[in-house]
């Protein structure tokens, strides 16, 4: 099959800084994640962002927490709850996610009040009924604002299953984006649709079988409209994580596509 990603474009993905190796921590040291630095950065651009540094909060800095409502959660000092962060972070949230418009997929840290992508502890507040668990603001304002961009827990891709997973919606992902910047017309669609076809087929069948469907009268129907639905539609069913036991692609196949096909620098 021929390689249609954009030469010139490398793929980029976020990370929590510190799993990079920055010493960024609260306590000034770092979660050095050996796997995103010593093989995914072989084939995806990192970029970091530690939204507590970027929200002014330095470093060293008294550990946060998250407290009230799981929906809607604070982000105040462990001991002292009246020094509120919450209004911070969220400015610098909405200041950074512009710049991280062309990421491909994000890859957050587990358990913190920033970055924690599932299950992040939220302590009770005036008498709210807790524990319950939540999102990292970060992590939360960035998945509301592409809730279709793939994301994952650093440690979660520890398992090859979840990383090759991961990987495959990033490349989804980045073959969607070149293809919008090429421009959607029905004979991209079905080239996108063919790329994925064996994936989708063991992973999730049904919905592979209606991606199908939608695209047999893509060319008598806006592309942009159809685009639309078929993206949504096969990130979601990509995302549908391979029963164990299943045959699927190998993260090396889904590395050596890759390998075989590098994508030049960025010229984004
Ligand atoms: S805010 Fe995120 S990137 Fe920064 S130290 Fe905490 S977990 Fe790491």
């Amino acid at each position: 099959m021929t390689d249609n990603r954009d030469a010139g474009s490398r793929i980029k993905v976020g990370v929590s800084a510190c799993l990079l190796g920055e010493p960024v921590r609260y306590d000034g040291q770092h979660k050095h994640l050996p796997l995103l630095t010593q093989d995914l950065a072989r084939y995806f651009d990192f970029v970091p962002t530690c939204p507590e540094v970027g929200a002014g909060l330095g470093v060293p800095r008294r550990p946060v927490r998250l407290v009230g409502s799981a929906a809607a959660p604070r982000v105040v000092d462990v001991d002292d709850a009246s020094r509120d962060y919450t209004t911070r972070l969220a400015a610098y949230a909405t200041r950074r996610l512009p710049e991280l418009h062309d990421l491909c997929g994000y890859i957050f840290i587990r358990d913190s009040p920033s970055c924690g992508l599932f299950d992040v502890k939220v302590y009770p507040d005036n008498g709210d009924p807790g524990p319950h668990s939540g999102r990292g603001v970060f992590a939360a304002a960035l998945t509301a604002r592409w809730p279709l961009l793939p994301v994952e827990e650093a440690g979660r891709l520890e398992d090859p299953q979840r990383r090759e997973n991961f990987v495959t919606r990033v490349l989804a992902t980045k073959d969607w984006q070149d293809l919008c910047r090429r421009g959607l017309c029905a004979d991209g669609l079905i080239g996108l649709h063919a790329r994925y076809q064996d994936t989708l087929m063991v992973q999730a069948p049904q919905a592979c079988a209606a991606l199908g469907q939608l695209l047999a009268t893509a060319g008598h129907q806006d592309p942009r409209e159809v685009g639309a639905r078929y993206v949504a539609g096969l990130m979601q069913a990509l995302q549908q994580q391979a029963t164990r036991g299943v045959q699927t692609v190998p993260t090396a196949a889904a590395i050596a596509r890759l390998a075989a096909n590098p994508p030049p620098i960025t010229s984004a």
